[in-house]
């Protein structure tokens, strides 16, 4: 049989379904869904993402027999419709449509009206008897085949409407008359013949393989493609187009054309939710260039008549559509309608782009509606997308000033320093300055700087306006529509309402949740996690394998983490404590003394002090397990670096200046990172270990002797290569614990383990799991020293590497699956050969990162272990794994 490139839909039937979307698009394929569950949808037909494929792997050439099923396509339409593409008496207008198998807001370009031309224009005319409709239509169809298909820039014809309008002494194109339009249509093609210097197509044909040709090219534009980076959209994928009969939202008052969400996107209420405008067509409402207005009472604010007051019927017949639509897609969907003479059409409907907290709300309420299981509902929130929950809100008793208040666009507290134009944005972002990007309004073009910044504003534009959407996929704070201010790009410079003149570089704060801002930083409070987040939480919990626990130094942090779920610290570093207040002298007394004894002299005036860290932190932890980490960074981090520092230690010490100095130039390490630290202070210095188990089990052993605690704590020796290292540290710290626990005449158990964080500890991971009752792998090292790599030097070259695409990603953030992930694999394994009930986790920056995660759960960990802050994180990602597997995924 033929290839088919070419699915046809239309009354009530399509060739085409809902899941076929890696073939027709997702547009393609929910409009072939709509079709046919009794939906209205105008006829049409659906060019293949393959066509797309095959174009760019042909140096753009079209399969052969595709012109051919493109035509039997077009008959069909014309049949159904009772006109014909190019007929002067009876022309059929269709538009074209791209449609990416993810949907790609904004980043590619629909061409509306086509096959008009200065002789099917009449026809149009004869069958709506309309003439101003007609030349409506026909200068929408030139200004947009010549901006999206020829190239032309669009505010040059822009720009021509608006002298027209100005001539007339009128505001709004809907009261331009029909000669008005017919004589812009000629203003218009002149001007591009002007511009381009190439007439603008007459022949339908032409127009209709001009704007195919112009969809499947806009797959490779620089818009795209940022977008596609910045989403993981493969360019194999391709784009399929759509070739759909005109229905006309602009032929009066009957008409509209509008968007909605069946659930509000960014609260996730359960109310339908979205804004129409009236007698326009096409994407006028995200536009901005008139305000929408509300399509229900309770969707708006009163100040413009809503879709439910002014169009009762069609409110209704949407109503209905929308119940539809989320019965039979079991999800919130955004849509898109046009209303013609009355008549509802819908021409597109998906999965809505929601915040995390719409997410969240969302899902709970349709596990208690009985449309989706518990698991399915956890599922529909990405661990990625909590991050936006779970940081801080504005501080609800800070005093602040408002300055404006424009539409909570995507919800979020963020401060910054004002800059207008993307490229800022991201110049600023990259000198690790904080940003928030104003502007009148955004584009496509703008995607980069929106990501660079904290938040985004802008004067124009809906709650469906670009900045709105983009921002709320992003997760970024954004306040749109805001009518208040007034930009100025020339000077650089916002007005308020109320006067109040920002300027370039001041800072201000967004509050996304209420659409104000505000001059100067305001300050923020901790997110709540109760209600549905909690009830989320719970079924995620039930449903993980996965232990999560987290790195945490401190009590405050250990207490932070356990109210995000923690259920244990898998990585406690003790440096951190070396390095407060007045321990840092100490410390380098330790380091610097001349023998064992000045070593044990200064290590009896931090013991005290640890001991206490480890009380803190036990006693917030309840009893749940806590692994800690004997000292590992190199000494030489500790030293005295000014003149002064070493003039007070060398007083302290009762030694000269220059002896002390020599001391420090002898400790100084060419590759620290590869030098004197881990276990190989413990080796050198036994005394520090010594005197760091002591601390450790003091504490335990005075909580359980005096507070009734269960603690089990879990000693940790960090940078081991070879076993050996690991029986003679073990040895000791065996004997100063049982020492302790004889003096406290109790039973306390504690465990000995170590890290694995160098490959060669991972390939002797068998005769290493001897001497250690648990592994936790250390990935950021592994990572450094299986690449060979220093992470504090890759940002010279790594971002390249990712930018190119040598790796995939970075490999700090995700773990390499395939290297360092076999060598954590490969370590599990052995380790359980020698001891099947080792206990086996990993705390570097990946046990908080989602697909590490999953790679954690398969490969059989006990647990992750991550900063407090993401702990929710992981736990929705250790849930997915679970699920994700039992689906076979
Ligand atoms: P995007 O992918 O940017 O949303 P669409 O292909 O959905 O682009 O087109 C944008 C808008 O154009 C639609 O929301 C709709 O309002 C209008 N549109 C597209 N096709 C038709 C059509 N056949 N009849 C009337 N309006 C259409
Ligand atoms: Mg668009
Ligand atoms: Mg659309």
């Amino acid at each position: 049989m033929a290839e088919k490139y070419v699915y046809f839909f239309g009354d009530g039937k399509a060739e085409g379904k809902g899941g076929m979307k890696n073939l027709l698009g997702g547009k393609g394929a929910n409009l072939a869904e709509m079709t046919a569950i009794g939906l209205p949808v105008p006829p049409g037909f659906t060019i293949t993402t393959e066509v797309c494929t095959e174009f760019y792997k042909n140096n753009r050439r079209y399969p052969a027999l595709l012109q051919e099923q493109v035509e039997e396509n077009m008959a069909r339409v014309e049949k159904l419709m009772g006109k014909t593409f190019g007929d002067p008496k009876k022309p059929l207008l269709v538009s074209v449509r791209s449609g990416a198998r993810a949907s790609m807001p904004g980043m590619m370009d629909t061409v509306l009206n086509l096959g008009l031309n200065d002789e099917t224009v009449q026809g149009v005319i004869e069958l709506s008897g309309d003439p101003r409709f007609s030349y409506d239509s026909y200068r929408r169809f030139v200004q947009m085949y010549s901006n999206v298909v020829m190239g032309m820039d669009g505010d040059v014809l822009e720009h021509l409407l608006e002298q027209m309008k100005e001539d007339r002494g009128v505001k709004l194109d809907t009261q331009l008359s029909a000669d008005d339009l017919k004589k812009l249509v000629g203003l218009f093609k002149n001007k591009v013949k002007e511009e381009l210097g190439k007439e603008f197509p007459d022949d339908p044909n032409e127009q209709l393989w001009g704007a195919i040709g112009a969809v499947f090219g806009s797959w490779m534009n620089p818009r795209a493609n940022t977008y596609r980076k910045l989403n993981n959209i493969p360019s194999e994928w391709g784009t399929a187009v759509n070739v759909q009969s005109m229905v006309f939202g602009n032929m009066g008052d009957d008409c509209a054309t509008g968007v909605a969400f069946t659930r509000n996107p960014s609260t996730g209420e359960h109310l339908f939710f979205g804004e129409f405008l009236v007698n326009a067509q096409g994407e006028d409402v995200v536009a901005g260039t008139r305000t929408p207005q509300p399509i229900n009472k309770a969707g708006g604010d009163g100040s413009l008549p809503s879709m439910e007051e002014v169009m009762p019927q069609c409110y209704d017949q949407l109503m209905q559509v929308q119940v539809t639509l989320e019965k039979h897609y079991r999800d919130m969907q955004d849509i898109e309608f046009t209303i013609e003479k009355g008549k509802l059409y819908m021409l597109q409907t998906r999965s809505g782009k929601r915040t995390a907290r719409a997410a969240i709300k969302i899902a709970v309420d349709m596990v208690k509606e009985g449309l989706i299981s518990e698991k399915e509902g956890v599922l529909r929130v990405g661990p990625e997308q909590l991050d936006q929950i779970l940081h801080p809100t504005l501080d609800p008793k800070a005093p602040k000033e408002v300055i404006a208040k424009g539409l909570p666009a995507s919800p979020g507290a963020a401060s910054g320093e004002v800059v207008f134009s993307a490229d800022e944005a991201e110049e600023a972002a990259k000198l690790g300055l904080k940003v928030i990007l104003v502007r009148i309004e955004t584009s496509p073009e703008d995607i980069h700087g929106m990501h660079a910044a904290q938040g985004i504003l802008t004067a124009r534009g809906g709650m469906t306006s670009h900045a709105a959407v983009v921002a709320r996929g992003m997760g970024k704070c954004c306040v749109a529509g805001c009518g208040d201010i007034k930009v100025d790009y020339r000077t650089q410079q916002f007005t308020a309402r109320g006067g109040s003149v920002i300027s370039k570089g001041d800072i201000i704060t967004l509050d996304g949740s209420t659409g104000e801002v505000m001059k100067g930083q305001v300050p923020t409070v901790q997110p709540e996690l109760t209600g549905d987040f909690g009830t989320l939480m719970k079924w995620v919990d039930k449903y993980r394998r996965l232990g999560v626990r987290t790195n945490a130094d401190t009590p405050h942090d250990s207490k932070v983490a356990r109210q995000f779920g923690a259920e244990g610290i898998g990585l406690c570093r003790t440096e951190h404590m070396f390095f407060e207040g007045e321990r840092i002298m100490a410390v380098r007394e330790m380091i610097l003394a001349e023998d064992i004894e000045g070593r044990k002299r200064a290590l009896s005036k931090i013991l005290p002090m640890q001991k206490g860290d480890f009380l803190g932190i036990f006693r917030e932890m309840k009893g749940l397990p806590v692994t800690i980490r004997l000292l590992d960074p190199p000494l030489h981090e500790f030293l005295p670096h000014t003149e002064a520092e070493i003039e007070e230690l060398a007083k302290v010490m009762n030694v000269s200046v220059a002896t002390l100095k020599n001391k420090v130039e002898f400790l100084h390490e060419f590759n620290p990172m590869l030098g004197h630290r881990g276990c190989r202070l413990g080796i050198t210095f036994p005394e520090i270990y010594d005197m760091q188990v002591q601390a450790i089990m003091e504490a335990a052993c005075e909580l359980v002797k005096d507070e009734g605690y269960e603690i089990i704590p879990e000693i940790m020796i960090p940078l081991v290569s070879e076993v050996k290292e690991l029986a003679i540290l073990r040895g000791h710290a065996i004997r100063v614990a049982d020492e302790v626990i004889s003096r406290y005449g109790i039973k306390v158990k504690y465990l000995i383990g170590t890290m694995i964080e160098l490959p060669r500890a991972a390939l002797t991971a068998d005769a290493i799991a001897r001497e250690a009752e648990f592994f936790s792998f250390g990935t950021n090292d592994l990572t450094q020293t299986t690449y060979g790599l220093s992470r504090d030097d890759a940002g010279k070259f790594l971002p390249f590497y990712v930018e190119r695409e040598i790796l995939p990603n970075d490999p700090f953030v995700a773990i390499d699956q395939e290297g360092v992930g076999q060598l954590v694999k490969m370590g599990c394994e052995k380790g359980r050969q020698t001891r099947p009930d080792i206990k086996l986790g990993i705390c570097g920056e990946h046990g908080g990162e989602p697909s590490s995660v999953i790679f954690c759960h398969n490969i059989g960990l006990d647990y992750v272990s991550c900063s407090p802050f993401r702990v929710p994180i992981a736990r929705l990602a250790a849930a997915h794994a679970t699920l994700l597997e039992e689906l076979g995924r």
